[in-house]
């Protein structure tokens, strides 16, 4: 069960979609800690039931399982909407490239629709791959970006860019409060082992002492956000009187090369790993780094996790995922 911190979401009725997630099962936690009713829409596709389960029988929480590209569910009317549905990762979004778009497209056009006829206030999950292979450095939010819109990663970097001219569409057509948190690499707890993304891979493969696969020469850098900062992000996000008018990066600002965080990652689990290069996967961004000063102008936010304490709980949690794949509660 929940305690009940500081009660700002007191009565507030709210809908996570995509809430059986990484991120969404901890903005989920947050939620509840600070005394919202909380209804988690999933499909399940990269979510796990799972995440959720030390919520046991708590009386504030339900989910309700659904693909967001099909027509939603009945439910009563929520105040706020959090959409947070889309694989997130690489392997997983290009699985099903067509159903990535549609839940980004379709999808959000549901949960839209969903908060207009409720007059619920909506965030979307955005992220950084709107910036694609970036010219600009470090990325502000008034830079419009450099996606290839026919490779591989489009289905997920114009699924999410055409979310986002949905949910200003509805900002300007309908007056939608609306709320959009563009997301740079996020880790923590609850990824999965089979995510596919960098820290995970690392991370699972240092404490199995296998090779560390490294794509291209590593010189790419990104900047990781450790989870429990970005929900705190997300929270003041949704949180704030008054919507921004336009999006807001939300990610930890130090930049580091894909080499320097299997340095770490080595000299943390004190690995006997060797290391394996594998080709640059296509349209691999190769620099990222959020620049925050409007989260920070905006919302009094920043990152306040250092990536080795971050890193710490990441592999002590993929340490005993390793060992108990998934806990799966009763159905
Ligand atoms: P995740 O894959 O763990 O979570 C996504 C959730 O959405 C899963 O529970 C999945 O089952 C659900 N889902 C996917 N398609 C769905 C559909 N059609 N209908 C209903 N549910 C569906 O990923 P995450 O890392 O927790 O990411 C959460 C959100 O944040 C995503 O929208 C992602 O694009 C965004 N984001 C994440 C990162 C990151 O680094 N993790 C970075 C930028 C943006
Ligand atoms: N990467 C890597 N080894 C891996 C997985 C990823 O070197 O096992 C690289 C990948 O090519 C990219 C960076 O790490 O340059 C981050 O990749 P990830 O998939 O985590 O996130 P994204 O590319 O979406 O930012």
């Amino acid at each position: 069960m929940t305690s009940r911190a500081m009660g700002e979401q007191d009565g507030k009725r709210v809908l996570v979609a995509g809430g059986a997630g990484f991120i969404g099962s901890h903005l989920v936690d947050a939620l509840l800690a600070r005394g919202a009713s909380v209804v988690v829409l999933d499909s399940f596709l990269t979510g796990r039931r799972g995440n959720l389960a030390h919520l046991g029988r708590e009386a504030r929480f339900e989910w309700v399982e659904a693909d967001v590209t099909r027509p939603l569910p009945r439910l009563p009317r929520f105040d706020r909407i959090f959409n947070l549905a889309c694989a997130a990762s690489p392997p997983h979004y290009q699985a099903d490239p067509m159903h990535t778009m549609m839940t980004s497209v379709v999808g959000t056009n549901h949960l839209l629709e969903r908060a207009r006829e409720d007059g619920a206030r909506f965030l979307q999950a955005s992220t950084s791959e709107v910036y694609g292979d970036p010219e600009v450095h470090p990325q502000t939010e008034s830079y419009w970006g450099n996606v290839n819109p026919t490779g591989p990663r489009a289905c997920y970097d114009e699924g999410k860019r055409s979310a986002e001219t949905l949910a200003f569409d509805f900002e300007r057509v309908h007056r939608l409060d609306v709320r959009v948190a563009r997301i740079f690499n996020t880790y923590g707890p609850r990824m999965r082992a089979d995510d596919g993304r960098v820290v995970s891979n690392v991370v699972c493969q240092a404490l199995a002492d296998e090779p560390i696969t490294v794509y291209g020469d590593g010189e790419q850098t990104r900047s990781f956000c450790y989870v429990a900062d970005l929900v705190e992000g997300l929270m003041r996000l949704m949180d704030r009187e008054e919507a921004p008018g336009g999006p807001v990066n939300l990610g930890n600002p130090r930049e580091m090369t894909v080499a320097e965080l299997v340095a770490l990652v080595s000299r943390m689990t004190g690995t006997r790993s060797t290391i394996t290069r594998r080709p640059l996967p296509v349209d691999d961004p190769q620099r990222r780094r959020p620049d925050i000063t409007r989260a920070q102008d905006l919302l009094g936010w920043s990152p306040q996790v250092p990536l080795e304490q971050g890193l710490e709980a990441t592999i002590a949690w993929f340490a005993q995922e390793i060992l108990t794949p998934e806990i799966r509660p009763a159905e």
